[in-house]
């Protein structure tokens, strides 16, 4: 029997392969999508986004924040603190499980067909078109999206030898009826002196907290040492019962993706594949958000495919790398330079500018806030910092 035909296959339906689909489907595209978990599913990540993400969501978006946060907190230890409130939404708060469950139920109810537990297991990308092989049947598509997350098949297979990166991160929840500090006045709480080499946080939900670790700069990895550090020596978890926390693996873009002019090509697209969200490695380097941009780069896929598939003047696949690149890979340019210094040298960065310096260090953190509310990117922050400290190229970050 020969397999069944589609214009799209999307191999995940978290953030990236949800949205993909949604869009995809709303402009009428034939689209089947396969997850082998069933939603709601536990995902292990924080479940924060920044609050710009809310410009790119469907307008009910609200229904699934837990809390929405206007205070965060910077750490470095348990003396140096600077807590940065606005009137607007600075982050919001979501579990997982329901967040992926709400953006698939849309994609759903747009037109995508869902087979959930069925896991691809290859992909044969050729000329004329995809053919999927799951754990179940063959299907044939004129297009494939990875969208598979951290561990990607999809990139595996028709996407060798591409240069990677992956930090370890860990991440607890803790069950809390409503009464910790950070939940009756919702607050996020970063410290960068949990981790070597990258920050822990602490972010509240309505029936707890998710906290955890990662390290976000080269080396020795230690994160277990690093969690028991920051459990033990965090002021504002003293007394919870922590549960052991679960690992996963975050995959942030080589550093050889943020160059200026470097070439995109064969990155995110090889003939009929393509990969969006941390299937294509497309996570903030600094912060280790992967969300917001999972989300976006579906979007930027679906655009793309549909362009193709109407045969417009932008309509070939390699056209998706474009957009990322222009609308990505200069914020995470500046986001790896940034956080090469922090993580490098935290000491320096927060307690002695923070002693030394108090009010300057505060509005780099309030402007900071400002890049999650979606007001400022990193490339004018960047800009402010050198224009502050004087530097002749400060318009060119
Ligand atoms: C500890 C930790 C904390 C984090 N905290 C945050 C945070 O607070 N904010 C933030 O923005 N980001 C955070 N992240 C990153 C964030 O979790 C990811 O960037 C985000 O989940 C990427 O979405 P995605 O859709 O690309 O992939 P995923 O969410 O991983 O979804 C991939 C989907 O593909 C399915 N799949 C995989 N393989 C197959 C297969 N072979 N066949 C069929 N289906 C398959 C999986 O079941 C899954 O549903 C965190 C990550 C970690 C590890």
């Amino acid at each position: 029997m020969s397999p069944r035909e589609y214009d799209v296959i999307i191999v995940g339906m978290g953030p990236a392969g949800a949205s993909a689909a949604y869009e995809l489907s709303r402009h009428g595209i034939s689209v089947l999508a396969f997850d082998k978990q069933i939603h709601p599913r536990y995902k292990v990540c924080g479940g924060g986004l920044s609050a710009r993400i809310a410009k790119i969501l469907p307008l009910d978006f609200p229904e699934v924040v837990e809390e929405t946060v206007r205070r965060v907190q910077f750490t470095y230890g348990d003396r140096e603190s600077f807590l940065i409130e606005s009137p607007d939404p600075i982050a919001f708060m979501v579990m997982r499980q329901n967040f992926d469950q709400w953006l698939a139920d849309h994609a759903r109810q747009a037109g995508t067909e869902i087979h959930e537990g069925e896991r691809v297991v290859e992909i044969h990308n050729g000329e004329d078109g995809v053919d999927v092989v799951t754990t179940q049947a063959r299907y044939h598509s004129r297009v494939v999206i990875g969208a598979d997350g951290a561990m990607s098949v999809v990139a595996q297979q028709c996407f060798p030898g591409r240069p990677l990166r992956k930090i370890p991160a860990l991440e607890s929840e803790v069950h809390e009826e409503g009464s910790h500090p950070f939940q009756e006045i919702p607050t996020a709480l970063i410290s960068l002196q949990a981790a070597k080499k990258g920050y822990g946080w602490i972010f509240p939900k309505r029936q707890g907290l998710s906290l955890g670790v990662g390290e976000f700069v080269q080396g020795p990895k230690r994160p277990k040492q690093s969690f028991r550090d920051f459990i033990e020596h965090e002021p504002m978890l003293t007394g919870l019962q922590i549960p052991t926390p679960l690992g996963h693996p975050i995959p942030i873009a080589s550093p050889q993706a943020y160059r200026s002019g470097h070439a995109w090509q064969g990155r995110l697209v090889r003939g009929r594949a393509m990969l969006v969200g941390d299937a294509g490695h497309l996570v903030d380097p600094l912060l280790g958000e992967g969300i917001y941009y999972a989300v976006r780069s579906g979007q930027l896929a679906a655009t793309s495919v549909a362009d193709m598939l109407n045969q417009s003047a932008t309509g070939h696949l390699s056209h998706y790398e474009t957009l990322v690149a222009n609308e990505v890979g200069p914020e995470f340019r500046v986001a790896g330079r940034l956080g090469k210094i922090i993580y490098g040298l935290p000491h320096v960065v927060h307690r002695w500018a923070g002693q030394q310096f108090p009010d300057a260090y505060q509005r780099v953190l309030s402007r900071y806030c400002e890049v999650l509310q979606g007001k400022e990117t990193y490339q004018s922050l960047w800009n402010r910092i050198l224009q502050r400290l004087h530097c002749p190229w400060a318009a060119n970050p």
